[in-house]
């Protein structure tokens, strides 16, 4: 067992058993043994690989998307460029200069980032000295907020719920002989979930992630307040129904309770629960990934970095473009919601 594990054993040994968003924030986010607050986690000796580490082209379209949508909302000035849970702050340094030839961009934005993890603070400082970094999304500034996540939202905290009757069983983390083992909690009516009760069938599971509506609000009050826009990248789909809760480790599927805070533990975004929470701004039509990308103009993007290159990495680089776009990879999994003024239109490549 993992020092955390032997933590976490004790301590479900004297307070009793585990949500599994409590599970999951000490396996992520422990000061000493998380998962994200000890190691850079990414790249192909990592345990996953993200759209920015893939390509650059990743970025250099979301920068600029939001440089268009900043020039469509007239240009304001101060404005914040965030990012919540850069990594290792790839995105960010792509954006950057991708837009450094629009007027009056660079002039009129401050970097804020959002990152809870010490040893990624110091990865995204090596690429964006600049930045300012902030523990939570409450702390940005009231000024017009640009915003991109990309793979933040899967890694927040979630607790699962079976239906039984018209009440709920949650699924624990407590002990079976001295070892971590998952079980589930006496049925109760659980408030958050009454809607639930008109479209969850007897026995099935839903996921409730508690932390979504506090950072939501936060960044669509502002975006509403302000102007801006929020890109909200993820795997996941609208509403959520079933089990997506997964440890990764070493680019495979792994027990998440073996060996705590040394695999990714995420789960599927639920992108209505993020619309629900974008009013009174709006939110864009939930959209692929791969259509999205290829609205920005990524084809031609890829075709003019192509010119530069041969044999491996000319490969490599087509393969990029493919695993970002296509269907079969990462275009039709991965899904864009924006939040956006109700005063403003959508940035680009996304529909009201
Ligand atoms: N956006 C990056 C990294 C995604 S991994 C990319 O696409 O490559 C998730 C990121 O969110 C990591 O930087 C992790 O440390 C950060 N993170 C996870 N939970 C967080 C929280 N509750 N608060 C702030 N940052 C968090």
């Amino acid at each position: 067992m993992t020092a955390l594990g032997d933590l976490l054993i004790a301590r479900i040994a004297r307070t009793g058993p585990l949500s599994l968003a409590e599970f999951m924030a000490d396996c992520l986010m422990h000061p000493q043994h998380g998962y994200y607050a000890t190691r850079d986690p990414f790249g192909a000796a990592g345990d996953f690989i993200t759209a920015p580490e893939i390509s650059q082209m990743f970025g250099e379209l979301i920068g600029l998307s939001l440089a268009q949508a900043w020039m469509d909302q007239g240009q304001p000035a101060p404005i914040t460029l965030a990012e919540l849970g850069p990594g290792r702050g790839t995105l960010m340094a792509d954006a950057l200069h991708a837009t450094r030839s629009v007027p009056g961009f660079h002039d009129a934005l401050t970097v804020h980032l959002v990152e809870a993890s010490p040893a990624l603070r110091q990865s995204q400082a090596r690429l964006i000295p600049d930045a300012i970094w902030h523990d939570s999304a409450n702390t940005l500034p009231d000024t017009p907020l640009f915003v991109i996540a990309n793979e933040f939202f899967d890694a927040l905290p979630i607790r699962q719920f079976v239906r039984q009757g018209d009440g709920w069983r949650e699924k624990m983390v407590g002990l079976t002989d001295g070892a971590l083992s998952f079980g589930l909690s006496a049925a109760a009516p659980i408030g958050l979930l009454q809607e639930r009760l008109k479209d969850v069938q007897e026995g099935e599971l839903v996921e409730h992630c508690p932390a979504l509506p506090a950072i939501t609000t936060a960044l669509s009050a502002r975006i509403e307040s302000y102007g801006g826009c929020a890109l909200i990248i993820d795997y996941g789909d609208w509403g959520s129904l079933g089990d997506t809760f997964q440890a990764l480790r070493g680019h495979d599927h792994t027990d998440p309770l073996t060996a705590p805070g040394q695999a990714d533990l995420t789960a599927h975004v639920d992108f209505a629960a993020i619309a629900a929470h974008a009013r009174p701004a709006k939110f864009s039509r939930l959209t692929p990934q791969g259509v999205f990308l290829e609205r920005l103009g990524i084809t031609g993007r890829a075709q003019a970095l192509a010119n530069g290159l041969s044999d491996d990495a000319l490969k490599s680089h087509v393969a990029a473009h493919r695993r970002l776009t296509h269907p079969a990879e990462m275009g039709e999994l991965f899904k864009v919601i924006s939040i956006y003024p109700s005063n403003a239109a959508p940035p680009p490549g996304l529909e009201p």
